[in-house]
């Protein structure tokens, strides 16, 4: 076993990758952009392996901050990359070497970014944040005209885009969600004509999937990218599947008593002689302690409850009268055989979305890609 090899590990299909990356070009049409969000490790995918093999396929990628944009660019990612949120003054410098686009929500912000590029003598990519009803960042709209002249004014900053989020479109039908589509509309009515090569967008995967008129000229769909946005009546889009499995491998195996506790503070006792495994993933890996007495595993195709508290590093489970043994391959999320455990499962026992899971996957878990 390699160094680096913990006993517990992702498994990363690259074709389904990018079989979902085709379905959404396919759903999109040609004359609509596709942004890539690949903040937070591709949502805990790999950033620096996803990014070469989503690059011929898609025409943006979307990161959260300067640390992810200057990733890319070592993997040699050459297509546009456009940072999200509020970019912190000391990082503008670096932001601009990389050739990311900034986003600006004021502007003071855009000042500082001319200030800047006109000392490094660079032309500044930037895109324009509106605020239309996530009040994160975004410029308020009775502002956005002054800032667009600033910008266009600037010989140092070239417009690459206007943008704003949806907080409520994970929801088909949500009023909101189209209070602020109207804001946004009416922005690109007036704006479009001006700027012919400016691109407009606003759809996040629930925008995409569920309000076609948000498309503009690119959408930003993340989690529907990575598998999980469920309940999709659509042809095309049903199709997209996960492509993440979460294993690991039994370490330890034993038989244990009647009325015996299993692990911190005994809060799991053995209603009969058992047998117990033990599996090598904890909460220092991102399997959530909230999982404990809850969770269920896979082995050999079967589902097995996990016994007692989650360790940091380690957990426990009680597999009856069944045959399993040290090495045996465990699915922790997926599919084995005919069963699957979903990460939505997962995240409603956690209490929490499916993103967080995800995100919270660490680096202390292997990635392993397959079909690459
Ligand atoms: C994260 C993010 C997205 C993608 O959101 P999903 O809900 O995963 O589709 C799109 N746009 C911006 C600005 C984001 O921050």
């Amino acid at each position: 076993m390699k160094i680096d090899n913990h006993a517990a590990w992702i498994e990363i299909d690259c074709a389904q990758f990018r079989q979902n990356l085709t379905l959404i070009r396919q759903y999109i049409g040609k004359e609509t952009k596709l942004c890539l969000p690949v903040k937070a490790n591709a949502y805990g995918h790999g950033l620096k392996e996803l990014g070469p093999i989503a690059e011929n396929l898609i025409d943006y990628f979307g990161i959260s901050c300067l640390r992810e944009g200057i990733a890319l660019r070592h993997v040699n990612i050459k297509k546009p990359i456009l940072l999200f949120g509020a970019i912190d003054e000391e990082q503008i410098e670096q932001a601009i070497i990389h050739d990311l686009d900034i986003t600006l929500s004021s502007l003071y912000k855009a000042q500082l970014v001319h200030a800047k590029a006109a000392s490094l003598n660079k032309k500044c990519l930037v895109q324009i944040e509106v605020e239309t009803g996530m009040q994160r960042t975004g410029i308020r709209i009775d502002s956005l005209p002054e800032l667009i002249d600033f910008v266009v004014q600037s010989p140092y900053l070239s417009l690459k885009g206007i943008y704003s989020h949806f907080a409520t479109a994970d929801q088909a039908e949500d009023s909101q969600t189209h209070v602020q589509l109207q804001r946004f509309d009416s922005i690109v009515k007036h704006y479009r004509p001006l700027f012919k090569d400016v691109i407009f967008h606003i759809a996040n995967s629930g925008g995409m999937a569920y309000y076609p008129q948000s498309h503009y000229n690119m959408v930003r769909p993340g989690i529907l990218v990575y598998g999980y946005l469920p309940c999709l009546s659509n042809p095309i889009l049903s199709q997209i599947k996960p492509f993440f499995t979460l294993k690991a491998r039994i370490t330890f195996f034993k038989v244990v008593q009647a009325n015996q506790g299993i692990s911190y503070n005994h809060q799991y006792r053995t209603a009969s002689q058992t047998r117990i495994v033990t599996i090598p993933i904890g909460y220092g890996d991102g399997y959530r302690r909230a999982l404990s007495n809850k969770a269920d595993v896979l082995i050999h195709g079967k589902r097995y409850p996990v016994a007692g508290i989650i360790c940091m590093d380690q957990f426990m489970v009680d597999i009856g009268q069944d045959n399993a043994y040290v090495g045996d391959e465990v699915v922790l999320i997926g599919t084995q055989g005919t069963q699957t455990i979903t990460l939505q499962e997962i995240a409603d026992k956690c209490d929490t979305i499916t993103y967080e899971i995800l995100c919270g996957l660490n680096d202390r878990l292997v990635r392993k890609y397959l079909n690459s």
